[in-house]
């Protein structure tokens, strides 16, 4: 009995070493195009690097959702590019969006076909006082030291911006027309959701039944780091964007002296809910971008090739690996963290509020809805008031297939500009512009030809002018696509 009991788990063990084997042999790692391709010439566009330098140098910042802005400031890039981009103002048609957003719209010889739309954002973040001194050079210099220029927004987003005049700008010079009508959008406010910009100028489009054949945004970009076993850089491009939510938890409840504490207080209510909500993740998810972004990378290595080949069974182990660290953690799960926590005003004072936000970053597949159960479920205290902020609430976006033709489109432009590197997409854990148009159109993809951006949103942030060179190129090629 013990015998036939070993024979038959022997054989089921040889069974799936074989299904396993099976399909590792025969996994491919997804669609890439293996037709060579003819690398483009990374042209040397030697004024663009003084013009990203001006840009720069304008402090075109966003302070936050209810803070004012600058507004001399968003004049001065308006004048700056009225200046540096003269035929792209003589022969575009330009509309502005609460003053400083503008869609420019360059009409192609075949009014029929389907437009592109070249979106980036002209705002930066604003860089603390505390961070200043460690800048290598002032944030806000420009500074052009050898082959990079310093300073906020050269990665995030200014040079994508700059790339797209040099690159209008320059097949003018030409006397080049677009086949198709060209639209771009440029935000002033990405950084702080994008309400008054893309918001708004996206239901532009939308009113006027404009239906783009492709949208790129910032968000993907050439990675030389991440994949090192492949012995080759991967560029991704963004098919999918989280969704945003924000969680309130307050804890309301009579406070008093602080000489005579009660065993529990608002701030230990609330202290224990926050401690439950962080104990464990969303459930994980493995969606198609990052499902494929992992099967394409995988060709460097046999066991990675193996999970994703047999991801029935080794799904637990991909996610396991995932979690590691806090960027591929953030691929497969929603993530949860508090952010601000409030309560108190005086020392000897025992608060009667305690209140913390969460913020919610939702992977597509889930929705707010489902956060908001999730954290009910973890505090499980009904001292504990549960809500959902709704005005800063965006559901997880639509994924662009990449059997789309927009996905292959770019692929091929992308490799072009990027000969060496291996394509994939990928879904963006933040949040871009483009986000507003995931709503009706399903076209949008995130990429720029920036090869492992460094210091945006932090400290030194800067780009290789060849960098910039190599966006310009990547951008007059669209533009001269059929
Ligand atoms: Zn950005």
């Amino acid at each position: 009995m013990i015998k036939r009991i070993f024979i038959f788990l022997l054989a089921a063990v040889l069974l799936l070493t074989a299904v396993v084997l099976f399909n590792t042999f025969r996994f491919s790692a997804g669609d890439q195009d293996a037709a060579a391709v003819q690398a483009v010439e990374i042209g040397k566009y030697d004024t663009a690097a003084i013009h990203l330098s001006q840009a720069l140098q304008i402090k075109t910042v966003s302070f936050g959702d209810t803070l004012p802005i600058d507004t001399a400031e968003f004049l001065k890039f308006r004048a700056f590019m009225e200046t540096t981009y003269p035929l792209m103002h003589a022969h575009l048609e330009k509309q502005s969006f609460n003053l400083f957003s503008y869609v420019f719209k360059w009409k192609g010889k075949d009014t029929a076909a389907k437009p592109y739309v070249l979106m980036a954002h002209t705002d930066v973040v604003p860089v603390e006082a505390v961070a200043e001194s460690k800048w290598t050079y002032p944030s806000f210099s420009g500074k052009i030291e050898k082959d990079t220029i310093w300073g906020r927004g050269a990665v995030d987003d200014k040079s994508s911006a700059i790339a797209i005049m040099e690159a209008v700008e320059a097949l003018l010079r030409d006397g080049f027309v677009p086949e198709r009508t060209v639209y771009l959008a440029f935000g002033h406010d990405e950084e702080i959701s994008g309400k008054r910009g893309a918001n708004v100028f996206s239901k532009w489009f939308k009113e006027q039944k404009i239906s783009p054949a492709l949208v790129v945004d910032e968000g993907g970009m050439i990675d030389t780091q991440r994949f090192k076993d492949l012995g080759k850089p991967v560029a991704v491009i963004g098919t999918g964007e989280k969704g945003y939510t924000n969680i309130d938890l307050t804890v309301e409840i009579p406070g008093g002296h602080s000489s005579q504490p009660l065993p529990e207080t608002a701030i230990d209510i609330l202290n224990k809910a926050i401690v439950n909500v962080r104990k464990e993740q969303m459930p994980a998810m493995i969606t198609p971008p990052v499902q494929e972004l992992l099967s394409r990378t995988s060709i460097g290595s046999f066991t990675t090739r193996m999970a994703m080949a047999n991801l029935w069974l080794f799904k637990g182990a991909v996610v396991g690996k995932m979690e590691e660290n806090k960027q591929t953690n953030a691929m497969v799960h929603t993530t949860l963290v508090p952010t601000i926590v409030k309560a108190g005003i005086k020392d000897n004072v025992i608060p009667t509020i305690a209140k913390a936000t969460f913020n919610s970053r939702i992977l597509p597949g889930q929705t707010s809805d489902d956060v908001l159960n999730f954290v009910k479920q973890a505090v499980n205290d009904e001292r504990v008031q549960v809500t959902k902020q709704t005005i800063s609430l965006i559901e997880p976006s639509p994924i662009t297939p990449t059997e789309h033709p927009a996905f292959k489109q770019l692929s091929a432009i992308v490799q072009k500009t990027a000969p060496n590197a291996l394509i994939s997409p990928y879904l963006l854990i933040g949040a871009s512009d483009s986000r507003y148009f995931r709503g009706f159109s399903d076209a949008v993809l995130n990429f720029t030809p920036m090869q492992d951006a460094k210091g945006f949103h932090g400290i030194d942030e800067r780009i290789g002018i060849s960098d910039l060179n190599r966006m310009i190129s990547f951008y007059k090629l669209l533009l001269q696509e059929k």
